[in-house]
């Protein structure tokens, strides 16, 4: 084997390693088995180069900024599970308390930008087992 060939293969190596993690990751999340509720909601929601918009008043803040809200309240039996998760600026949220009135509302929008996410990730994973076979 010449030293391209090694080349190569450290690099598709490298490569597989890095794929093979996000597989892991991307597992993890569709089962949950995460119990870090901030890092999932933040995992499971898109930013702008670190900026967050907030769903509610539409301003865009840093992750740190940011507070994670139970769409669901806690407090009537909302759970830690990403579809019942939102990032939030402090203002909204803190407004909100454990109001229900825009419950439904943010259930819609929050699954159909986890079902985009899933679209997202299943094209990923189909695009390595192509280039596997
Ligand atoms: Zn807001």
């Amino acid at each position: 084997m010449g030293f391209f060939d090694s080349f190569v293969e450290g690099f598709n190596s490298a490569k597989k390693t890095r794929e093979n993690r996000e597989i892991i990751e991307m597992y993890h999340d569709l089962h949950d088995y995460d119990t870090d509720y901030r890092k999932k909601a933040f995992d499971n929601t898109d930013s702008n180069n670190g900026w967050y918009t907030c769903p509610r008043c539409g301003k865009k803040f840093r992750k740190k900024q940011m507070h994670v809200d139970h769409i669901v309240p806690q407090s009537k039996g909302g759970d830690n599970s990403r579809y019942n998760l939102q990032v939030m600026c402090p203002h909204c949220n803190c407004s909100k308390r454990d109001s229900m009135a825009d419950t439904e509302r943010d259930l819609v929008r929050r699954r159909q930008e986890l079902k985009r996410q899933d679209e997202e990730d299943l094209e990923f994973l189909n695009s390595i087992s192509r280039k596997r076979r």
